[in-house]
């Protein structure tokens, strides 16, 4: 007869292996189904790892994780054609114990998947979960594309990313809109350690985020550029809708990024060792789709769980795991894996950060897809540009009338001062 489990998990990502751990270090019978060769083989992130969500579940881990460099400064840059207007933040207290790293997702996930394992998780990789099996409305397992691939369980998580094949062959979301979703392309340059430490002035093991406004073709979304340990990873997302209007080829964004001189002088000489796309989900609370059912649950990309304003998806994506497979260990103890005795991971999602944050933001993926998106990513970083250089340019005219016209500059950007009050307008009320 077909395999039994008490859990099934799709998704050997930080949502998924988090799941997986979770359930098994209690002693449940978990399986774990990756469609990867490994876990993380295909996975893409910028990316930056946090501290906080996987430290609660397995304390100190970051003395044995395969990690990049800690981060201790955090950049964002505003470009503008030849310049940039920068601001920054440096600490040692992100130094000890650090706040977090940057990674890379082919090592980290294989190795978080492996935690998992090593707690009693059942690995069944390179095998992809193709549909849901149901008794009526409950789901009571996975079909695979293996022979006689089919597992039955008590409660199937979805943690299968972005696209969600499952979520939607169980109908709470369709397609996502074009947009709700932001493609990224990611470069990764290798370039030596020393070169990497002088050019952004970090010790050895320390590191640096920069993230990127403007030079994006007028269209709403952001760059970054981080430092690994002997790489670095470049990369831009960019509205779906957007790239389909302008019919921009998002490399081509990406490209547009490399060549500006600041961008330019960091990455010189570093060679090509990966390129790669993916989805980001950017509908924010709003795209959020039911949590969980008769027997099942959703958690991480699958769920739209990003605060893209903060770049934090792997840590919400933990989070929502570590819940998901808590709810599972305590409906486990009751024998519930009803709708109702699942809803309790709906409601810990409620309280949790994921959905206080992602309500606290729900107002930017209108300001991100609505008109004066261009006006954001385009116009205003250069005019942002422009005005500095009026203010910091020595050239015998008084500081009233420089002060004038660079905010006549901002405001010409903005189509006048009441468009420039207005998108001010727009955009706290976006992130309140
Ligand atoms: P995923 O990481 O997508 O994992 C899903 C897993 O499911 C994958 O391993 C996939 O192979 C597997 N899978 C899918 N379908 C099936 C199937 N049918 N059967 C079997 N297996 C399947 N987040 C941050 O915190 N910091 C950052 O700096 C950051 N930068 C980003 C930059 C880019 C360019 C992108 C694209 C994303 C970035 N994110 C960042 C977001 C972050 O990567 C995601 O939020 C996070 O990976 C979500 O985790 P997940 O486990 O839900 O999904």
């Amino acid at each position: 007869s077909a395999p039994r489990f008490d859990a099934i998990v799709v998704g050997a990502g930080p949502a998924g292996s988090v799941a997986a751990y979770t359930m098994a270090s209690q002693g449940m019978r978990v399986a774990l189904i990756e469609r990867g060769e490994f876990p993380g083989a295909k996975n893409v992130f910028g990316g930056v790892l946090y501290r906080k969500p996987l430290e609660d579940i397995l304390p100190e881990f970051w003395k044995e994780a395969p990690l990049e460099r800690k981060v201790v400064e955090q950049r964002l840059w505003v470009l503008g054609k030849d310049s940039v207007v920068s601001l920054g933040y440096r600490s040692a207290r992100f130094k000890e114990p650090p706040n977090a790293w940057t990674g890379q997702r082919a090592k980290f996930d294989a190795w978080l998947a492996g935690k998992a394992e090593r707690a009693g998780a059942i690995p069944i990789y390179e095998t992809v979960a193709t549909s849901l099996i149901r008794d009526g409305d409950k789901v009571v397992g996975v079909q695979t594309d293996r022979e006689e691939g089919d597992l039955y369980a008590s409660v199937v998580i979805i943690a299968d990313g972005v696209n969600s094949l499952l979520a939607k062959s169980l109908g709470v979301h369709r397609e996502w809109k074009p947009d709700q979703v932001s493609l990224a392309v990611k470069e990764v340059l290798a370039l030596p350690k020393d070169v990497i430490q002088e050019r952004f002035g970090v010790e050895e093991g320390e590191g640096v985020t920069i993230e990127l406004i403007g030079e994006t073709c007028g269209m709403a979304g952001l760059g970054f550029l981080y430092t690994n340990q002997d790489t670095l990873s470049i990369g831009v997302g960019v509205m779906v809708s957007d790239l389909q209007k302008k019919k921009v080829k998002p490399y081509q964004v990406l490209d547009s990024i490399k060549q500006h001189p600041e961008i330019q002088r960091l990455i010189a000489g570093g060679e090509t060792k990966e390129y790669a796309a993916h989805l980001i989900p950017e509908g924010g609370f709003d795209a959020m789709p039911p949590l969980s059912g008769d027997g099942w649950m959703i958690c991480g990309d699958a769920a739209q769980m990003v605060n893209a304003a903060h770049r934090e998806g792997t840590d919400l994506a933990m989070l929502s795991g570590r819940l998901a497979g808590e709810t599972a260990v305590a409906c486990h103890a009751t024998g519930d894996w009803s709708a109702g005795g699942l809803g309790a991971y709906t409601q810990a999602v409620k309280e949790s950060i994921i959905h206080r944050d992602l309500k606290k933001y729900r107002g930017l993926h209108s300001l991100l897809s609505g008109p004066q998106a261009e006006l954001l990513f385009g116009a205003l970083p250069q005019a942002l540009n422009d005005a500095a250089y009026e203010m910091l340019s020595v050239d015998g005219e008084s500081k009233r009338d420089k002060q004038k016209r660079a905010a006549a500059l901002l405001r010409e950007a903005a189509g006048g001062t009441a468009g420039l009050i207005g998108i001010g307008w727009r955009g706290w009320r976006a992130m309140n």
